[in-house]
């Protein structure tokens, strides 16, 4: 593909190289390729880390926090020296330290249906790892409409779930599984549940290994299949998934042809048009 590599790249590549699957075809694809992450938290540490190491061109990171002590527990690309410094800026200093050839754009700010699509525009792949239902679904809707594949991950206490989603009539989005967000106080969040630090290293890592796959352009995505992953009982369950011709954003009749913005609560506020 007429990509040339330099003595260093070879080394530091090395261990892709020497399997078949990738190669050096494969390396060449992840450095020509892009991929955004949404939350430089818990999912998005491992993601960013192993994104980098593994020498994706690009990587975009969207979050608006600052780093907290109660953070450290699993978001691992932070450290106690970062404490009170924003995200974006931390993780991007752990992807240079990593891989100074990685390309970096940070995005400091919520991600909204106002700036949404201009910001993920033109990734190769999303990987989502926000902790709320607003964002996950804002995500989910706008790599539907800009078709982009997207890897979604979430975890509570020991367990974690996975899939891939990619864009394109015949593979099921993120609303054939999950219609709408749940009704408010249905599902306790991290804050108010907890969550095992390691187990969300394991679905962090799971997450970038389907996004390279889809990168790399090998092996199987799981766009028909989900995962659950029950830290407890040390065991991972795989159920099919398929498109449901009810869905409301894929569906045969549609009743959300745009982005919606909910608010904390979920409750739907509104939903507006961006072209
Ligand atoms: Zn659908």
């Amino acid at each position: 593909m007429g990509f040339e590599f330099t003595e260093e790249q070879i080394e530091r590549y090395s261990r892709h190289i020497l399997l078949p699957e990738v190669g050096g075809v494969g390396q060449a694809k992840l450095m020509n390729s892009s991929a955004f992450i949404v939350g430089a938290g818990g999912l998005g540490s491992p993601a960013l880390l192993y994104l980098a190491a593994a020498g994706v061109g690009k990587i975009g990171i969207a979050d608006g926090d600052v780093v907290d002590i109660s953070n450290l527990q699993r978001q691992i690309a932070h450290g106690t020296s970062d404490l009170g410094r924003s995200k974006a800026l931390s993780a991007q200093e752990a992807i240079k330290e990593i891989n100074p050839e990685c390309e970096v754009q940070i995005f400091s700010q919520r991600l909204s249906i106002e700036n949404i699509r201009q910001t993920l525009r033109g990734y190769d792949v999303v990987l989502d790892g926000s902790d709320n239902f607003p964002t996950r679904f804002l995500v989910a809707d706008c790599c539907r409409f800009e078709n982009i594949p997207l890897v979604s991950a979430a975890v509570l206490r020991f367990e974690g779930q996975l899939m891939t989603i990619l864009p394109g009539e015949g593979n099921p989005c993120y609303r054939c599984l999950f219609p709408e967000p749940p009704p408010p106080g249905m599902v306790p969040s991290c804050q108010e549940a907890g969550v095992l630090g390691a187990v969300v290293g394991v679905m962090g890592t799971l997450q970038t290994v389907e996004a390279l796959k889809v990168l790399a352009e090998i092996g199987d995505p799981m766009s028909h299949r989900f995962i659950l992953y029950d830290a407890l009982e040390s065991s991972f369950m795989t159920m099919k998934r398929a498109s449901d011709p009810e869905c409301p954003l894929c569906g045969e009749n549609p009743t959300i042809t745009d982005l919606v913005e909910y608010d904390i609560s979920c409750t739907m506020v509104r939903s507006e048009s961006e072209s």
